[in-house]
């Protein structure tokens, strides 16, 4: 009973237009489709191409006389059927006719209703199967299965999902996304035929539990498993059991698996809005290997709110110049005495609300939305400008590091906008070094790698940014066109207490020495810090050790203490 009256409802949300010039006709017609349907009227052709038009995404169904004045039936059939958009949406033909059959079926009619309309059921079972037809048709179209799992491709997974939002209006539902941690690292050491192996039998299990935990899943970017069950009790549990199964099948135990939950999802969130809070879960669980799990919860939500409305100020924050630019410098320890030896320009947002924002909180929210381009291109036009005053001033200039996010890599203009730049601020290429995070390179990059060549053979230093949570491989390194590594800051945090870290760090230094390029470490705060670095032979100290990063004005004090010019 339930499910009648719910699928009762369903249709009353489904749109049917009938078009007939007869008025007697349209209502009688509308008094057998409207028990079912939503009905909507047009008296010709014309005006019932301009409802189709107006109604194009929720109408489910037209019902269309042939012999209309203005526009006749065929006529419309005709345009409807040029345009791509309009073409979707099924057309039954009503006639008396049997010779306008063909011609409407060539014209794309899917079906026919005689007239006069004197068995109404046989008239409903008709429209009833138009429109599922073309419902599911248009699924199939949207739809395939992922090759290599046979799991559901996003966009039918998501439609999968409203639907069954739909018939099941009441139910808790979770949002699930598990991600196979490293998997592209995976894939590089130990092969692609292994990494398939993973992601298969994942889904596998996945399909053996997907009744017990009422669930719909699909493999989505790569990586990633969508999965939306019903409420569960655990979710611990049900991660563990899909590790303790890849660990059985695959006799490794070293893969892990990380999952983002979206608990008692709201429905009034749209299906994608809700595996996004999902994805945010699992994003707070950053790299660590110690939490494998995270639940989206109202300070993830706080947050989520925040980064919208920062997402929506960046243009007048621009224009209001409420980006500034700091300066952290970097000192040379190879010799007796430290030297200044650059700088790297750091943004930071003071929001006329929130006080000093961190770049760590809206630059990865600006990436996500490309929006990032255009604060970076601020951010180095203020640099340029900085280091000629400086120049000025104080005869020479350290040079000064820029971070480079992926995303401007691929802009086409990169490399004249960066050329110009230089030219215009009057300053020569060499007084700009440019930071690419490792993490950028690690994807198949080939057209990176052609800009990055292009930008050095400029003249441009390339600093290759947070090294060592990127995860190149040797092979690859000797291919980058790199001239100075930079030590990612969390080898150093621990590295006094941690020989794991330290191993990690002479590592580094010696793959730079391989390469014969210098070594940066940053984030040194600390003495004992700075001791071992040196002794390992790591060339440039970035850190709080020496400072944080400065207002350009505070920064002075360093070039004039330099004493060594
Ligand atoms: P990054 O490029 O790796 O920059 C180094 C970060 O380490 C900076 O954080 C710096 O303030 C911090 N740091 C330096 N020394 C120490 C230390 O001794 N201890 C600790 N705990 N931290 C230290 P910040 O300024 O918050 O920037 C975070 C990240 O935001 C940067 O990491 C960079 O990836 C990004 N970023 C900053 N400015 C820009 C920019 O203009 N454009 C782009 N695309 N990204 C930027
Ligand atoms: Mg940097
Ligand atoms: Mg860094």
């Amino acid at each position: 009973m339930r499910q009648a009256e719910l699928r009762r409802e369903k249709n009353l949300s489904r749109n049917v237009l009938i078009v007939d010039d007869e008025p007697l006709n349209r209502a009688l017609l509308g008094r057998i489709v409207g028990d079912r349907y939503n009905v909507l009227y047009a008296a010709d052709g014309k005006e019932a191409l301009d409802v189709i038009r107006e109604n194009k995404d929720v109408l489910s169904l037209v019902l269309l006389d042939i012999i209309m004045p203005n526009m006749n039936g065929f006529e419309l059939l005709a345009v409807l059927k040029g345009d791509a958009q309009l073409s979707k949406i099924p057309v039954i033909v009503l006639t008396s006719e049997k010779s306008a059959e063909i011609k409407s079926l060539e014209l794309g009619a899917v079906d026919f209703i005689p007239k006069p309309y004197d068995m109404p059921e046989v008239i409903l079972a008709r429209v009833r199967r138009s429109i599922e037809l073309s419902e599911d048709r248009n699924i199939i179209r949207a739809t395939e299965f992922d090759p290599l799992t046979g799991l559901y491709i996003k966009e039918f997974f998501f439609e999968y999902c409203k639907e069954y939002d739909h018939y099941h209006p009441d139910e808790k539902r979770d949002a699930e996304v598990v991600n196979v941690n490293r998997l592209k690292t995976i894939n590089e050491l130990k092969g692609r035929e292994f990494g398939d192996l993973i992601l298969k039998t994942i889904a596998e299990r996945i399909k053996e539990k997907a009744e017990e935990f009422g669930a719909i899943a699909a493999r989505c970017d790569s990586d990633n498993f969508y999965i939306y069950t019903k409420n569960l009790p655990d979710h611990e549990a049900m991660l563990k059991d899909l590790s303790d199964y890849l660990k059985q099948k695959t006799g490794s135990s070293k893969i892990s698996l990380r999952m983002g939950v979206y608990e008692d999802v709201d429905k009034n969130e749209v299906i994608e809005q809700r595996f996004d809070r999902a994805t945010i879960a699992l994003d707070s669980l950053k790299s660590g290997y110690s939490s494998v799990l995270a639940k989206y919860d109202s300070a993830l939500h706080d947050k989520e709110l925040f980064g919208e409305k920062l997402l929506g100020e960046i243009e007048t924050a621009i224009e209001e110049k409420q980006f500034k630019v700091f300066y952290q410098p970097k000192y040379d320890v190879s010799g007796e005495k430290p030297r200044l030896c650059g700088a790297e320009a750091l943004v930071r947002w003071l929001h006329p609300e929130h006080g000093m924002v961190s770049p760590g909180v809206f630059i990865p929210l600006f990436e996500k939305n490309a929006l990032v381009q255009k604060l970076d291109r601020y951010v180095w036009k203020e640099a340029a400008s900085q280091v000629k005053l400086w120049k000025d001033k104080f005869g020479y200039c350290v040079p000064v590091s820029v971070n480079v996010s992926r995303i401007d890599i691929f802009e086409s203009d990169i490399e004249s906008f960066l050329v110009n730049l230089i030219k215009e601020s009057g300053l020569s290429t060499e007084n700009i070094h440019l930071e690419i995070t490792e993490s950028a390179y690690t994807d198949d990059s080939s057209q990176l790698i052609k800009t990055v060549e292009t930008l050095r053979a400029d003249g441009f230093k390339i600093e290759m940014d947070d090294f060592g949570t990127g995860y190149s491989s040797l092979n690859m390194l000797t291919k980058l066109p790199i001239d100075i590594l930079k030590l990612d800051m969390a080898f150093i945090r621990h590295m006094t207490e941690n020989p794991g870290d330290r191993k990690m760090v002479k590592l580094v230094v010696d793959i730079a020495d391989f390469l014969a390029v210098p070594t940066i470490a940053e984030g040194v705060e600390s003495e004992d810090q700075l001791t071992i670095l040196k002794d390992y032979g790591c060339k440039i100290i970035q850190g709080y050790y020496f400072s944080k990063p400065v207002p350009a004005d505070e920064f002075e004090k360093f070039i004039k203490n330099d004493n060594c010019r």
